[in-house]
């Protein structure tokens, strides 16, 4: 697959916010966000065999492991990576922009899935696969970027029709 970058920093959002993570940002996304930050992953990077990554990541010698992009779930072998990472130890976030099924990936305890749900100053929200809330469960996390009053009443709105306490 093709990987951007692999590096060890302090997760900086979500509930595993503040936490030494290594970060796996593969290559490529199917969207374009107005204030997207990581344009660079859009086609940089270099092909690495699962097995690859794996080495790279036991020698950052870190629990958390934040798998990203880029939206990593355009990667066909992306479930297969969670899945050997999950067999190691590791303890996984898989942070996906929502417009692509997360069907593929099994559920575990090992793994989070942070699910962003893009609001309309990102000019993307269109993009959203609403059947992908239907398949997270309580060890998931769902994350709104607000830019403006129409970003937070268009999530207060999600939320409602999704009632996500009851999951
Ligand atoms: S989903 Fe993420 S990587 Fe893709 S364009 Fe939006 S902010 Fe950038």
């Amino acid at each position: 697959m093709k990987v951007c970058e692999i590096f060890l920093s302090i997760q900086g959002e979500g509930v595993t916010m503040g936490l030494p993570t290594t970060f796996v940002r593969l290559t490529g996304c199917n969207l374009r966000c107005k204030w997207c930050d990581t344009t660079y992953a859009y086609e940089e990077g270099s092909e690495m065999s699962i097995d690859d990554i794996m080495v790279k990541v036991k020698g950052l010698g870190c629990e958390q492991v934040c798998v990203t992009g880029g939206e990593p779930m355009c990667q066909e072998d992306v479930a297969s990576l969670v899945d050997h990472l999950i067999g190691q130890g590791y303890l996984v976030t898989l942070e996906t922009n929502g417009s692509v099924s997360i069907e593929s990936l099994q559920c575990s305890e090992h793994l989070m899935i942070s699910l962003d749900v893009k609001c309309p100053s990102s000019g993307e929200n269109e993009k959203t696969d609403f059947s992908n809330l239907e398949l997270l469960s309580p060890n998931d996390q769902l994350k709104f970027i607000i830019g403006d009053r129409q970003d937070y009443d268009y999530a207060k709105g999600i939320l409602d029709r999704h009632s996500p306490a009851t999951w």
